[in-house]
């Protein structure tokens, strides 16, 4: 059995971006396995940040070319105003209104706007999109759908670690995931008891193997880390109705005044309150909402239909939302209801201090914090394998690309049959990593995008205008 120098456990961008950087930095004996049955059209769309691009570029110039390429840059029409100076307001933005439908932000979707802010722009592409165009510049012979890792077991006497997989089978339900999966497996315990169909050795594994990481499991399981090995429940969830018709002229015209203002989108913010509603109008007269706000988990459990408008309608209620906001709620058609809950793996407990009082921290605050550990032996995760998150901030993949960044830098400066050296290198990418994704789940779970306007730029500084070539440097 040939020895991989790194085996990448999951094929969505994290893992391929790593995969990318590796093999750019002259580590070309590489296998990326995925557990879909094939690729396909699955996914949301995700926004590229500044941070998030530049790392990309740093990974693998054609990788960021081939992304910005596919993805919408919005480009800001070249429009001048009567003194011949462009016109800013020509440049399409995401509004966000306070109850009193005052603007109080917009943030700019063009590509330039981000540009000339940070040193580089923004990108909204499609999940399946951006894994196209990163996978279609790995050798096909190296990336493997149909392979769903099911343990990984390192055998230090060897230098290696086996990673074993399972093939054709169908697909486990994975409550935790953004979007459902096709005809999900029931009982998910019938895969792990299915005999292994496949083992591959490699030096190195990269977990990216999202945020219901088998690898995470695996490696955290019969350590002190044990009880963070599944994602836990962030104290957030979208209450979501994407069709409501049929709406009266009179509320349509409140909405349109009050909130909408011509555009196709806005979101609601109800002050300091939890509760916020993305307001979106489809065709003319279908409208459609998603209200994110902290709800207990209990009061999610079996939840549908009329159920959520009920909770729907009483978290707006307690932050005071317009009544004929309520009422567009009140209009849902039962059928069309949808719940999400946000799942966290958090890269500190000392994190369950900004946790909404409604969430399930593990440990009360008196507890010394704990790190849940991101790397065991000759294995590592990334992305939201290690530090899944709500989406608030837009900052999953974003995040997920600065890690491929870190560790495709250290190991391609890793003498590779050197345990030490893997340790200090994992130990390194902590060091780095784990302060930014401490500050940014914090950030995400207490929505700065709210907060006040110094905080907000100050947010987007740290965030936003890094530049990448010395943390590089740092790291070697
Ligand atoms: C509605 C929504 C909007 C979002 N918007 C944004 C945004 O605007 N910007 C942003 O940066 N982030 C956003 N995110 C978050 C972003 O989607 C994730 O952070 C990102 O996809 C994580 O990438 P990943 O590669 O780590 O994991 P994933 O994208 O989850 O990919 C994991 C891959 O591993 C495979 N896999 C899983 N288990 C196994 C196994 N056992 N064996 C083999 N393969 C396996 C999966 O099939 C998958 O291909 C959003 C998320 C949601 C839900």
């Amino acid at each position: 059995m040939e020895i991989y120098d790194v085996v990448v456990v999951g094929a969505g961008p994290v893992g391929l971006a790593t995969a990318l950087g590796l093999q750019k930095r002259g580590i070309k004996n590489i296998l990326v396995i995925d557990q879909t049955r094939a690729f396909r059209q699955v996914g949301h769309t995700v926004d590229l940040l500044p941070n998030g691009l530049k790392a990309l570029k740093s990974l693998d110039n054609q990788a960021y070319e081939a992304v910005k390429q596919t993805g919408m840059t919005f480009s800001t029409p070249p429009s001048t105003d009567n003194q011949g100076q462009k016109a800013a307001s020509n440049s399409p933005e995401w509004v966000y209104r306070n109850l009193q439908g005052e603007k109080i932000r917009s943030i700019p979707l063009s590509f330039d706007s981000w540009f000339a802010n940070y040193g580089e722009g923004r990108v909204s592409i499609a999940w399946y999109k951006l894994q196209t165009a990163l996978r279609q510049l790995l050798p096909p012979e190296q990336v493997k759908a149909n392979h769903r890792c099911i343990s990984v077991v390192e055998q230090p006497e060897m230098g290696w670690v086996r990673v074993d997989c399972v093939c054709d089978v169908e697909s486990e339900e994975n409550p935790y995931a953004h979007w459902q999966e096709m005809t999900p497996v029931k009982n998910t315990d019938s895969v792990s008891s299915q005999s292994v169909s496949k083992s591959f050795r490699a030096k190195l594994v990269v977990g990216a193997d999202g945020i219901n990481s088998t690898v995470r499991r695996v490696i955290y399981q019969d350590t002190l880390h044990a009880a963070f090995a599944k994602p836990e429940y962030s104290g957030f969830a979208a209450i979501i109705c994407m069709g409501i018709d049929n709406i009266p002229q009179e509320l349509s015209t409140q909405l349109e005044e009050k909130y909408l203002n011509g555009g196709r989108i806005v979101t609601i913010v109800s002050g300091t309150k939890d509760t916020r509603m993305i307001l979106v109008r489809r065709e003319a007269g279908t409208f459609g909402y998603i209200i994110h706000g902290a709800f207990t988990w209990e009061s999610l459990q079996g939840k549908s239909g009329s159920a959520l408008i009920k909770l729907g309608l009483k978290s707006l209620k307690a932050d005071d939302f317009p009544d004929f906001i309520q009422e567009l709620v009140r209009m849902s058609p039962e059928e069309k209801m949808q719940q999400r809950p946000y799942y966290i793996h958090r890269a500190s407990t000392s994190n369950a201090l900004q946790l909404s009082s409604t969430a399930t921290p593990n440990l009360s605050s008196e507890t010394e914090p704990i790190e849940p550990a991101w790397s065991q032996g000759r294995i590592v995760l990334v992305g939201d394998a290690a530090h899944g998150m709500p989406t608030f901030m837009a900052q999953g993949t974003n995040q997920g690309f600065e890690d491929a960044l870190a560790i495709a830098t250290l190991i391609a400066n890793l003498q590779i049959n050197d345990n030490q050296a893997i340790a200090t290198a994992w130990k390194k990418y902590s060091q780095l990593r784990r302060p930014s994704m401490i500050y940014m789940q914090q950030a995400t779970l207490n929505p700065l995008i709210y907060s006040s306007q110094e905080d907000f730029h100050s947010y987007n500084q740290r965030v936003y205008s890094r530049d990448f070539e010395p943390i590089i440097e740092g790291l070697l």
